[in-house]
């Protein structure tokens, strides 16, 4: 008798534009890298939302997109012409504790799919069910967390900040207990590769050196090719360097947007830079540096202002897991030592920027940091500040922006000496500039908890009401105001947990 595995494997394959073109660079690593499997059958399924422009950028056709072709195969309930399904082993640090053996407990890899652009897009169906790394879990995700993935990949995207993306969410009614009953939804991740940091972990813990090797040459042949060298040990520390260069302008971009991961585990740590796995995250409303997003993170070890810092612990374990390939501990040290310089740069050239100052003069570090601080004290809405600050940059009155502030003394020392140093520049050009860089709309928590509510009666219009929106953060949207307000008084009350 076959497996369901095999049988699915087998079935004919769903009807779709036959000049979809798949390669499977991940599956020639080999068996000790992952587990073949087909996603368990999603009940009933039914579409709760897609990225027409994600489908089009992967070559996916619109209309097909649209069809009951399309909802079987990304519900896991036919498999896509040409893929190869497949879930991941790594490991990972959580919460600064090795805990072993990880994998896609509840993902699983389609293949890579050429796009259009000559580019190659890993398909991963995320709640499509058991795999043998699903540990203690059930393989499914709920409803809400899809929704909070899908949104804010998007919305990352749009904000131009490295992200994996989502094409879609289907729903079902099948019931997934977690805190409550919820019910099951899958959503369709894309990226590059989904190669973590705890890929390397996995195979370091376990004596492998020659999958560790492999591992290697797969990294660097296909997304860091500037770091492939003569030799092994060159090429280790090359990629490793490269590595915490992209992290460090990660956590720079997450930083000046006010982006607050929740679980940096070293098993979420994309290997390309990439932001990865939503999910206890948040976008600040108030500007609260120590904000703690996940309830469950009781020590506030992953707290907003503490990311920069998490990232590098978390680079210090991926060299520890190269370590068998460079040999010497020194060299290691010295590919990860530019980060603290790389980021505190990359950090102030955003806020530079948020700021509508071009060129970085003497002085401009303390005149974000005082800024910075005092938004902390006074708590203004992060987003709100920058934006009418934009506004009024680009000619509108100062009034909606010092009201922000209870000290108003304090805000216009501040503000004369930001008048000073932007005395030399074009004030009209620079609104205009500080308007693209500041977005209106971000995901913020009780806008998700808004939509998924509808979505949970049935009502996807919000939904689509505002990833229509954060897909274009950064232009003003007649009609959707409701959108880049203030946070209501019922939101800070929401909890995210792990299981979000
Ligand atoms: P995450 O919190 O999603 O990053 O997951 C951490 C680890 O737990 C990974 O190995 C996941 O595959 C696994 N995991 C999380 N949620 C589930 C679930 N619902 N079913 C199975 N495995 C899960
Ligand atoms: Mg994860």
């Amino acid at each position: 008798m076959n497996t369901p595995a095999e049988d699915f494997l087998r079935a004919a394959p769903a009807l779709v534009d036959a000049s979809l073109r798949w390669r499977h660079r991940f599956a020639t690593l080999g068996p000790d890298f992952y587990a073949r499997l087909a996603p368990e059958p999603l009940p009933h399924p039914y579409w709760v939302a897609r990225s027409d422009r994600l489908a089009a950028e992967l070559g996916l056709d619109t209309h097909w997109m649209a069809s009951d072709d399309a909802l079987a195969v990304f519900a896991g309930n036919a498999p896509l012409a040409g893929s190869s399904p497949l879930a991941s082993v790594y490991g990972g640090h959580q919460f600064g504790n090795w805990a072993g053996q990880l994998g896609d407990g509840r993902a699983i890899l389609l293949g890579e799919l050429l796009t259009p652009s000559g580019s190659g897009m890993e398909l991963q169906l995320k709640g499509s069910g058991l795999t043998p790394f699903s540990r203690m879990g059930d393989g499914r995700a709920v409803l809400r967390s899809s929704i909070r993935e899908f949104l804010a990949s998007e919305a990352m995207h749009a904000l131009g900040i490295p992200t994996t993306r989502a094409l879609c969410i289907v729903g079902s009614n099948a019931p997934v207990v977690r805190e409550t009953v919820e019910t099951a939804a899958v959503v369709t991740r894309v990226a590059p590769s989904f190669l973590r940091f705890g890929h390397f972990e996995y195979f370091a813990w376990r004596g492998k050196a020659e999958a560790l090797r492999a591992l290697l040459d797969h990294a660097v042949s296909h997304f860091y090719p500037e770091c492939q060298r003569t030799d092994v040990a060159e090429t280790a520390c090359a990629l490793l360097a490269a590595v915490t260069a992209r992290t460090a302008q990660l956590m720079a971009q997450w930083q000046a947007v006010g982006f607050c991961h929740g679980v940096m585990n070293t098993d979420n740590m994309s290997l390309i830079g990439l932001t990865l796995d939503y999910g206890p995250f948040n976008f600040l409303d108030a500007f609260e540096p120590g904000h703690v997003c996940n309830h469950t993170d009781v020590l506030g070890r992953y707290a907003f202002d503490r990311q920069p810092e998490v990232a590098r612990w978390n680079l210090f374990c991926l060299a520890e897991a190269l370590l068998p390939l460079i040999g010497e501990p020194e060299r290691a040290v010295q590919a990860l030592a530019p980060y603290p310089r790389l980021f505190a740069r990359a950090f102030e050239a955003r806020l530079r920027a948020k700021l509508g100052l071009g060129d970085a003069r003497p002085g401009d570090g303390a005149l974000i940091d005082a800024l910075l601080a005092l938004l902390a004290r006074e708590r203004v809405d992060y987003t709100i500040f920058w934006r009418r600050l934009s506004q009024h940059m680009a000619g509108d009155a100062l009034a909606p922006v010092r009201d922000l502030f209870l000290d108003r003394a304090a805000f216009d020392a501040w503000m004369l000496r930001y008048s000073e140093r932007n005395r030399t520049v074009s004030r009209w050009g620079m609104g205009d500039l500080m308007l693209k860089t500041n977005p209106k709309y971000i995901l913020r928590k009780h806008l998700a908890e808004q939509v998924i509510r509808a979505a949970t009666a049935g009502d996807f219009a919000p939904l689509a009401r505002l990833q229509a929106v954060l897909e274009a953060p950064f232009d003003e949207h007649p009609g959707c105001d409701d959108l880049a307000d203030f946070p209501p008084d019922w939101a800070a009350h929401l909890t995210l947990s792990c299981s979000s």
